[in-house]
């Protein structure tokens, strides 16, 4: 009858005396064939909006009155049927399609719970090889008392008398674009729908409780500072019965006395003695590992690098480890008795090295970059 505006009737496909289940049968089946889930296109997105607006109507006793007297029960605010302004969406979505269809109508107290993040610190042989750790975390948990619901024994949540469980409070308003029906959560339940006029004495009616429990956390091999380990479900509890949130561990590995670690490969530095690094020798070195026997070879200058292996870190994606450079160093005596000045200078004779040249071939030093330095030498 509304000349002007859409015919609600035709559009769902029903006769003018269709009863409201025949009116819900014929919504759904479009619905199903037209939700955007479903159908992501332009085209059936805007007929969902137009068949979901007819039902809001016809489903709605006043409304679908108010349509078959020849008024426009959704505003009429010119538009349609772009325009959501006035009708529940949400409220439809959620009574076909499960809620999450916006945010419309009374929302739950049950929510999830929030993500937790606590940091750990490790050491480097714990984050290369991995570890087991037992942590001990505070967090929210649900209440044994109510089992989370929030209400006192006996008792339970009552529909809230206010905005009769509708969680919002709706206005119909006069602007210059005409009636404006707008809606605002429920002052009275908070926009819950319900009530709780017996809140549990343990939670307050929140649903959980601060308890202090002890995790066993496995750090996997190849961990970093900054690496974040997840524990599904093993973050705070969510209000009032709600699935908890995640746990995140987030790693901080302590420096190393010895050995730098870059990404998978490991840095120490190591200083021979002169005579060690002209002559050559054997060396027994700690790694993460255990003992090693390193073998210098004569010659060996300040600077140059021995690379273990496989003795580096682990890494945390796609396994196998990087590998140990020893950062080489020689120590030039300083303290030297007439004896050992003899012999130096005996030597330099031989060696024709008692007049300086300059500019002769020569290391650049090396050091300096790795400042912790270990002095591992022990001569075979
Ligand atoms: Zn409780
Ligand atoms: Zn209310």
């Amino acid at each position: 009858m509304s000349a002007a505006g859409p015919d609600y009737y035709a559009l769902l496909g029903v006769s003018r005396d269709a009863t409201p289940d025949e009116i819900k049968k014929a919504y759904r089946k479009l619905a199903r064939e037209l939700h955007p889930d479903v159908n992501p296109d332009l085209k059936s997105q805007e007929r969902f909006k137009i068949i979901t607006a007819a039902y809001e109507v016809l489903s709605d006793p006043e409304k679908r009155q108010m349509f078959d007297l020849g008024g426009d029960p959704l505003g009429s605010t010119g538009g349609f049927p772009g325009s959501t302004q006035g009708f529940d969406f949400g409220d439809i979505m959620d009574a076909f399609f499960g809620g999450g269809g916006g945010q419309r109508g009374p929302r739950t107290r049950s929510r999830r719970g929030q993500d937790a993040m606590i940091r750990m610190q490790i050491d480097l042989a714990a984050a290369v090889f991995g570890a087991t750790r037992d942590i001990t975390v505070d967090t929210a948990a649900r209440c044994a008392t109510c089992d989370g619901s929030g209400t006192a024994l006996d008792s339970e949540a009552v529909t809230c008398v206010m905005c009769k469980g509708r969680g919002e409070i709706q206005q119909v308003q006069r602007s210059f674009l005409g009636q404006v029906m707008t809606s605002r959560p429920c002052p009275t339940c908070q926009g819950f729908g319900s009530t709780i006029p017996h809140p549990c004495h343990e939670c307050a009616g929140d649903g959980r409780v601060r308890t202090r429990r002890t995790i066993t956390i496995k750090v996997p091999p190849g961990v970093d500072t900054g690496t974040r380990i997840q524990l599904s479900g093993e973050g705070e509890v969510g209000p009032n019965g709600g699935p908890a949130g995640d746990l995140y561990i987030e790693v901080m590995v302590q420096p190393h006395q010895v050995f730098e670690r870059q990404g998978d490969e490991l840095h120490c530095a190591l200083t021979l003695p002169m005579t060690a690094a002209a002559l050559g020798t054997t060396v027994t070195f700690d790694t993460l590992d255990g003992e090693q026997e390193i073998d210098v070879r004569p010659g060996t200058q300040p600077g140059s690098i021995l690379t273990l292996r496989g003795l580096g870190a682990t890494r945390l994606r796609g396994g196998g480890r990087g590998d140990l450079y020893i950062h080489l160093d020689v120590s030039i005596p300083t303290k030297l008795d007439e004896a050992q000045i003899m012999l130096l200078k005996q030597l330099a004779d031989l060696r024709s090295e008692d007049v300086v040249r300059v500019g002769v071939d020569g290391a650049d030093g090396g050091g300096g970059l790795f400042t912790r330095l270990k002095d591992a030498f022990s001569p075979r």
